[in-house]
């Protein structure tokens, strides 16, 4: 049956270096680029995106709302929402703009989608939930979204679990992984510490039996022929991103660039740390100053969406954010936070300063 496999790009880091990775690693995939334009993202994204295009070939770009007489399909949904702002809580933005043109894109097919969240993240990512698109995540140990893990490794599948390892797995792991698989979960051994024990004792095995449960399934994966993602044992961390996009030449989006700044004697530095639309709910504090100093033109356009008391962020408005005294108190928490984050982390290459864990989305910023 004919699968799809397609690799959304976002315009930040992540989903570029996995595009980039799985073109290089696995030429054999067929996989559709493509990118969500909301018409809002900062010059350098676009940039990004041109210069993937010459390394990746084409990227289809989808924009939603063709047609409106707005000047982009933000401002189209924005109206029509009658001037109601997204938000963490109230994510049209994203539904509207990403999901719902990325689902017309992939139709009815078969579709494994490639996620380039990180070895080194914690987090599933929001991605679609149409039954016939299935999320991998090729950089993770464990490549599987938590809905197929779920399934695999459910208390009632425990017979066909053992069937299937015996049948992928060669005797000597075989009886530890039997133990493991014959221990029910329970609130002490619960999945990720049942997964993690199967993980550990082979990953290509685990794969393998994945595999093979989902061929009994409706799941995408399961009606390829070949899936090359079952043999890989890549984890890949930060540094190995930023690593995968100097080589190509693609190099890191410009916004990611720390800008040193200055505050009553102390020094810092302020980047954006991630894609998407430049007024974006999801941006710390110190994001907001880094736009209005570095983007001036861009942040009075977000605030001239603050009306009738809709704020992009909560009980703040940007007029409020920008005052002499506030700027003052926003770059100083942040240096104390990068103080903080740089002991944590001084083995790193280079440090995702501002990334954190909050609800993010697997489409806007990965
Ligand atoms: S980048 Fe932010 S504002 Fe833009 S669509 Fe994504 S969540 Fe919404």
């Amino acid at each position: 049956m004919m699968v799809r496999h397609v690799l959304g790009i976002s315009g930040g880091k992540d989903s570029a270096a996995l595009a980039i990775y799985l073109k290089e690693k696995y030429p054999e995939l067929k996989i559709d680029f493509y990118n969500s334009d909301t018409g809002c993202e900062l010059e350098e994204t676009e940039q990004l995106i041109n210069r993937l295009e010459s390394v990746l070939g084409h990227i289809t770009r989808l924009k939603a709302a063709q047609g409106s007489p707005e000047p982009t399909p933000f401002h189209h949904f924005y109206k029509s929402s009658g001037g109601y702002l997204p938000s963490p809580q109230a994510r049209w933005c994203t539904q509207k703009m990403k999901l719902a043109e990325f689902e017309k894109f992939v139709g009815d097919a078969p579709t494994v989608s490639y996620v380039g969240i990180r070895g080194d993240e914690e987090r599933e990512g929001y991605v679609s939930t149409k039954p016939n698109i299935q999320a991998i995540f090729p950089f993770r140990r464990n490549i599987w979204s938590m809905e197929v893990i779920n399934k695999f490794l459910h208390n009632d599948n425990i017979d066909r679990l053992i069937d299937i390892y015996e049948m992928v797995c060669a005797n000597k792991i075989l009886e530890q992984a039997t133990k493991i698989i014959k221990t029910p979960l329970t609130k002490q051994f619960y999945y990720s510490k049942k997964l993690n024990a199967l993980l550990d004792l082979d990953v290509k095995i685990f794969n393998r039996a994945v595999l093979a449960f989902l061929k009994t399934t409706d799941y995408p994966v399961g009606k390829l022929d070949y899936f090359p993602l079952v043999e890989n044992e890549d984890v890949l961390d930060i540094n190995d991103i930023y690593q995968i996009l100097e080589n190509s030449g693609v190099g890191i989006p410009a916004y990611y660039k720390p800008i040193e700044f200055e505050v009553d004697g102390k020094k810092g530095t302020y980047n954006r740390s991630r894609s998407g639309c430049y007024f974006c709910f999801f941006q710390q504090k110190i994001e907001w100053i880094w736009l209005y100093e570095q983007h001036l033109d861009l942040f009075q356009k977000s605030m001239e969406f603050e009306k009738d008391g809709y704020t992009w962020n909560q009980g703040e408005s940007l007029a409020d954010l920008i005052k002499p005294e506030r700027i003052r108190q926003i770059k100083l928490d942040a240096i104390k936070r990068q103080e903080n984050k740089a002991k944590k982390e001084s083995n790193s290459l280079l440090i995702d300063m501002f990334a954190d864990d909050s609800d993010f989305c697997a489409n806007c910023f990965i």
